[in-house]
């Protein structure tokens, strides 16, 4: 049995959900496919989702009514024997979020957020389920939320592991004596009291290593739309390569230092179980790809990432003392309380340097909060720069015309913050 990811580009035109027919159409194995929403429909109901909560109830259902169009356009192309029955799937998870539109948001906008941008996933895994089902490929579909059973922390949602893999026993395994091929929702789940929730942002990946471990998969495969992983953003470094074969340590350490590849928590799930991890590239279903395995690989070249709009935040003690555990503890659970990830840490005697993502209304809070220890100082603007596997010449060269504000290095990482 495999696990397959399709990301949100892979569903994103008819001709690439003709592809991904095509792709499963020539495969024998058990298959449980994971799918995003299609290209950028997730960032579009967040919108209505914001609209909703401050109270603008036209806006968010004309937000919602041009989701809704894509949608059947894409279907009507799709979708012509079993038009009826596929037009009224989607009808419902329509009907759904409209009723929610038509109300006054009561509870905090997380919760709304989640019943809202969870419709993404099951709009496209409907219409590619039923796709398949006219072009004669059998296929079940599933909703995740009759599965991932999560906590109620919505937007960053907690699976909750034992109910899930119990679920995964009473409802996958059977499902796989019926069909094949089970087509189900990436980066949504549900509460004990049936209430969507999220997994956190680009989260499908991390669904499709859940899936994965529970079911014992023999590999999971990612399909993107590049070759495989790349040892650069091919967008901000021209000389990016792919590299055929990485270790599960490099990679999450590669997405921990914010490269885009794959989702940090989609390593362990995999890893634990020893599972291979394919990530190919949709349009050329035949080339290798990148394979992920527990193997160390020699001689990787220097994996670089860049993060932009990073902001340095300088926390001193306020009467020239030494900066002791108190005060940096209370710190750190400032970052938690405000889930703040700082990217670089570096403390002196009598300050801490923290860079991290520019999020306005967090670092606002965080500068507030800290000010009751800490005088805070700030600065926007920087630049990150990481380089696993890096030599001398090369920092020199992706540094020159930039000034240093902060430097890290072990062994294999270096950490260069730049004006
Ligand atoms: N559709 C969600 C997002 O755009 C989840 C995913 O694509 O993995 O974040
Ligand atoms: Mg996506």
């Amino acid at each position: 049995m495999k696990v397959y990811k399709f990301g949100g580009a892979s569903v994103n035109s008819i001709d690439r959900i003709k592809n991904i027919a095509n792709i499963l159409r020539s495969e024998n194995d058990k298959i449980l496919v994971v799918i995003s929403a299609m290209g950028k429909t997730t960032n579009a109901l967040e919108k209505v989702a914001e609209a909703f909560y401050k109270g603008e109830n036209e806006e968010a259902l004309r937000l919602f009514d041009l989701i809704k169009q894509t949608h059947v356009n894409t279907l009507k192309y799709l979708v012509t024997r079993g038009w009826k029955k596929a037009t009224e799937e989607l009808a419902n998870f329509f009907t759904e979020v409209e009723w929610l539109l038509h109300d006054k948001a009561v509870r905090d906008f997380n919760y709304y957020y989640d019943q809202i941008v969870c419709v993404g996933e099951l709009l496209s895994t409907s219409i590619l389920s039923s796709f398949l089902q006219e072009e004669k490929i059998t296929n079940k579909w599933m909703d995740v939320r009759d599965i991932f059973r999560t906590d109620d922390n919505f937007r960053d949602a907690a699976i909750d592991w034992k109910f899930t893999e119990q679920r995964i026993n009473e409802l996958v395994l059977p499902g796989f004596e019926q069909s094949n091929l089970i087509i189900t929702q990436g980066f949504i789940g549900a509460t004990d009291e049936n209430e969507s929730t999220t997994l956190g942002r680009e989260g499908s990946d991390y669904t499709a290593a859940v899936f994965a471990n529970m079911l014992d998969a023999s590999s999971l495969t990612i399909w993107k739309d590049v070759e495989g992983v790349m040892n650069a953003d091919p967008k901000e470094f021209k000389d990016a390569t792919y590299i055929p074969a990485l270790s599960y340590d490099e990679v999450i350490e590669m997405a921990y230092y914010g490269a885009q590849v794959i989702h940090p928590k989609t390593i362990k799930p995999v890893e634990n179980k020893n599972i291979p991890l394919y990530v190919k590239c949709f349009l050329q279903p035949e080339s290798s790809g990148t394979l992920i395995t527990r193997t160390h690989v020699h001689d990787l070249p220097p994996i670089k990432v860049l993060k932009q709009a990073q902001v340095l935040l300088k926390f001193s003690s306020t009467d020239f003392s030494f900066v002791g555990e108190k005060p940096v503890s209370r710190l750190y659970e400032i970052f938690a309380e405000l889930k703040i990830k700082p990217n670089l840490m570096q403390s002196t005697a009598i300050s801490i340097l923290c860079c991290m993502d520019d999020v306005p209304e967090k670092i606002e809070k965080l500068a507030l909060a800290a000010s009751a220890l800490f005088d805070v100082q700030l600065e926007k603007k920087l630049t990150l720069l990481t380089i696993r596997h890096y030599t001398p010449g090369l920092v020199t060269e992706l540094t020159k015309d930039k000034t240093i504000v902060l430097e890290q290095k072990t062994e294999d990482t270096i950490q260069v913050l730049m004006r």
